[in-house]
């Protein structure tokens, strides 16, 4: 006696059966159920399209090797790999894709060379601050600024405060001596 399958069992096995997943027995069993029902054929036939669509686009991949999930992720990454904050699985990840990955070596060159801009502007703000820096201890030294010396408004305030205290005290003093 030939065991026969529900459609939901079959439904819930057309996947497999679709992607030749299944033992020899479940995809005879299947096969048989699909020849004798409209209903489950009709999905099996969806589910081929679809399945074949996704080889489809598969196969662009393939015609576009470069455009991968694993380039996606090489990008994902790639700023944190710059900036060493992955972990060495990882980065030797990022290392592998972009030595076999001309996108991905392209995009890490891109952005190194970029760093390295940032970086050469960095250090140019960085000297010219040092010379400004440098001129203007050279300049107090010399005594030569055009500018004139600002006295500290607080070392103003406090000779001029002591000045009043020594007259005050003076006077004091001069009452109860003299
Ligand atoms: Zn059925």
């Amino acid at each position: 006696m030939e065991y026969k399958l529900t459609c939901d069992q079959v439904c819930a096995l057309l996947n497999f059966y679709a992607e030749d997943k299944l033992s020899t027995k479940l995809t005879k069993y299947v096969k048989e159920h699909l020849e004798n029902c409209p209903v489950c054929m009709e999905k099996y036939n969806q589910m081929k399209k679809m399945l074949n669509k996704f080889i489809e686009i598969q196969n662009e991949e393939m015609e576009n090797p470069y455009a991968t999930k694993q380039y996606e992720d090489f990008k994902t990454n790639l700023s944190a790999y710059i900036d060493n904050e992955l972990n060495d699985f990882d980065s030797i990840k990022i290392k592998k894709i972009a030595i076999s990955n001309p996108l991905a070596r392209q995009d890490l060159e891109n952005i190194y060379m970029f760093k390295k801009l940032l970086h050469t502007s960095f250090e140019k703000t960085k000297n010219e601050f040092k010379n400004d820096f440098s001129k203007s201890i050279l300049c107090q030294i010399r005594h030569d600024c055009n500018e004139e010396t600002k006295l500290d408004p607080f070392i103003k305030l406090s000779t001029a405060f002591f000045i009043m205290l020594s007259f005050i005290t003076a006077g004091i003093i001069w009452i109860l001596y003299f």
